[in-house]
């Protein structure tokens, strides 16, 4: 039987997950085909994704790179638009079945709603949208009868270990966690850790705001927040567990007793195809897991006294409402300050504390209450980033 080709809008598409989702792509011609492509800023591997990939429009969000874009695609049928409004409308055109939500932080949010209202099926990659607005997502989703299918390795195992459950209710899910870069270090070793350590993740390759939220275990406490609106379970039902190899990507634990987890080489690769072809399996040249050369498989509890940030993403998500986009805004702040010399890595859990007591809660917020959230913990936060790297200046 021929099906037919899946069509896919990449959103994000030059980020590491888009990236990797065009390998997946290219890899199987006969079963997807690229409607759309849309990038924040780097316009040109963006022209040449477009020109290999042939999609029906592509958009860069930064307008500033329009004419480039344009000039870039001029010989082509590509339809281009430029700005973030035109990322949250491609979604809707309606050939695309299925929206690859790959860009980085909150201005995943828009769009991802704007393709749920469409029904679009959403492989879900921007984590921060069900981190800064679970309830609503997971609400929109339901209603319009859309299926969130998890992309981040994790969710995507714990997905896995879920295919055939039916109505079997999770007992528990254990999350994973590489622990990072500086799993092992000291209080004292923290505080001087630079950037380009933060950025050397032992396992994977991602994207740089990824790759130092898992050196700060942000990455783990949002993900904790992730899984409880995918999977509809509670906080105290998810248990984080340091497993520094990153070959158990997640398990499940079910009411007799029972756990079941999901095994593979840590490449992004394979939850990616997972959720594109879901519920196929899609033959694959990816690395196979060699259990000779990894025989010792540990496990450890997180330390929540040096990497604070797993805690506020418990107490977030305890508080509820605005609380996880609090968490949020001011994490993205403090990471670009951090990427840009600005602030150390251990005070980065100080400004997300300070701003997390600092902007008002609310306790059901609307979508514009997130959209002014997100503004005034950015601001609060930026303030307070500023203090400290100006009080770091003095001494
Ligand atoms: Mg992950």
């Amino acid at each position: 039987m021929h099906e037919q080709k899946r069509q896919l809008a990449i959103l994000g598409s030059t980020g590491s997950i888009g990236t990797q989702a065009l390998d997946v792509v290219r890899q199987h011609p006969e079963s997807f085909e690229v409607y759309a492509l849309t990038a924040n800023n780097q316009v040109d591997l963006l022209i040449r994704q477009a020109r290999e990939f042939l999609p029906e429009m592509v958009v860069i969000a930064n307008e500033s790179h329009y004419e480039t874009l344009k000039a870039g695609l001029q010989d082509l049928p590509v339809k281009v638009w430029a700005g973030q409004e035109a990322v949250a409308q491609v979604v809707e055109a309606e050939p695309i079945d299925m929206v690859l939500t790959a860009m980085v932080g909150y201005s995943g949010l828009k769009p991802t709603i704007h393709a749920i209202k469409a029904g679009k099926t959403i492989a879900l990659a921007n984590k921060e949208t069900l981190v800064i607005a679970g309830e609503l997502i997971t609400q929109l989703a339901l209603e319009h009868r859309t299926p969130i299918l998890p992309v981040d390795s994790e969710h995507s195992a714990i997905f896995q270990c879920l295919v055939g459950e039916g109505d079997n209710p999770i007992e528990k899910i254990w999350l994973t966690a590489s622990g990072g870069p500086f799993r092992t270090f000291s209080k004292e070793q923290l505080q001087k850790v630079t950037k380009n350590e933060a950025l050397k993740h032992p396992n994977w390759t991602m994207g740089a705001k990824v790759t130092i939220d898992s050196a700060s275990l942000m990455n783990k406490g949002f993900e904790m927040i992730e899984a409880k609106w995918l999977f509809g379970v509670t906080p105290e039902q998810i248990q984080v567990l340091v497993h520094p190899q990153s070959i158990i990507h997640s398990m499940v634990q079910f009411e007799d007793a029972s756990v079941k987890a999901q095994l593979g080489m840590p490449d992004m690769h394979l939850p990616i195809q997972y959720a594109l072809a879901y519920p196929q399996r899609l033959p694959a040249p990816f690395e196979r897991l060699d259990f000779q050369r990894f025989h010792t498989l540990t496990f450890e509890e997180p330390d929540t006294e040096k990497f604070r940030n797993l805690g506020f993403a418990y107490e977030a998500v305890r508080q509820s409402g605005n609380a996880p986009c609090i968490l949020n805004a001011a994490n993205e702040i403090v990471v670009a300050a951090f990427l840009n010399d600005q602030i150390s890595f251990l005070a980065m859990s100080d400004v997300i504390e300070q701003t997390m007591a600092a902007v008002a809660f609310v306790a059901a917020p609307s979508y514009d209450d997130y959209v002014q959230t997100d503004a005034e913990a950015r601001a609060k936060a930026l303030e307070i980033t500023h203090k400290i790297s100006n009080s770091n200046l003095l001494v």
